[in-house]
């Protein structure tokens, strides 16, 4: 594939100078482990300017380094329950003993303000993303050439060890088996062109009639002129 035939930085020129506006959209990155995602969604953060990475809440203690609000939201178990019971959630897990989820409000400000929010979990988040708010997810399954090969790259990653791999792969494949829930598939044989795919994906999902406001008033003032 030819890079630059299909990737340029979105800038918005099409449709703001022109008076119109857009509402931003929630991308959600899914993948079995080691199929990429992470790597993914770090050079979507670090290129372009227009999304930005969901931060969640969670109960779980803050690790060394980690900060409040760009981590995480650290918060106790009374509060999350709180959050909860008030809807202030718009998905939420119960993972390893500890509470994550994700806040309305924040995302909806930004969906408002025209900002994409980038979301990287696993397909019980999606789905329940996908039921709370359809029209504003675009969600992309990564998936990778062979299991051999992501098998091969949870290796050179280094970070478990056997048993780990085994677990790892088992669940890879029941993960894998939730592909048909994503609009998009992308099968991530090298970085550069699965990011330009996923770009691709960003830039045709943005020029989406139903996300942009102002056309119609755009179109009358031409007809006037
Ligand atoms: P960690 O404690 O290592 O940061 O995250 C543990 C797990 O929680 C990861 O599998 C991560 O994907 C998941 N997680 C983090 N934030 C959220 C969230 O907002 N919603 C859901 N459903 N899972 C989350």
């Amino acid at each position: 594939m030819n890079k630059e035939t299909v990737t340029f930085p979105f800038d918005g020129k099409d449709i703001y100078q022109v008076g119109m506006s857009r509402r931003g959209l929630m991308l959600i990155l899914s993948s079995p482990s080691g199929a990429g995602k992470t790597t993914i969604a770090k050079r979507l953060l670090g290129t372009d300017k227009h999304i930005t990475s969901s931060i969640s809440v969670t109960t779980r203690a803050p690790r060394p380094g980690e900060q409040e609000g760009v981590d995480y939201y650290f918060r106790s178990v009374p509060d999350f329950e709180d959050m909860i019971s008030k809807g202030a959630l718009l998905e939420y897990a119960h993972v390893f003993g500890n509470y994550y989820g994700t806040p309305c409000a924040e995302i909806e400000a930004k969906l408002n303000q025209g900002k994409d929010v980038l979301f990287d979990i696993d397909w019980q988040g999606t789905q329940q993303l996908s039921q709370k708010a359809r029209q504003d997810v675009v969600s992309i399954f990564v998936l990778p050439p062979s299991m051999e090969e992501l098998e091969k790259r949870l290796r050179l990653r280094g970070q478990d060890s056997e048993a780990v791999i085994t677990q790892r792969m088992t669940k890879n494949y029941d993960e894998m088996c939730h592909w048909e829930e994503y609009d998009y598939i992308v099968v991530n044989h090298n970085l550069e062109d699965a990011v330009a795919r996923v770009e691709a994906i960003l830039l045709a999902e943005r020029h989406r009639r139903a996300r942009l406001f102002g056309v119609g008033d755009f179109v009358q003032q031409m007809k006037k002129s």
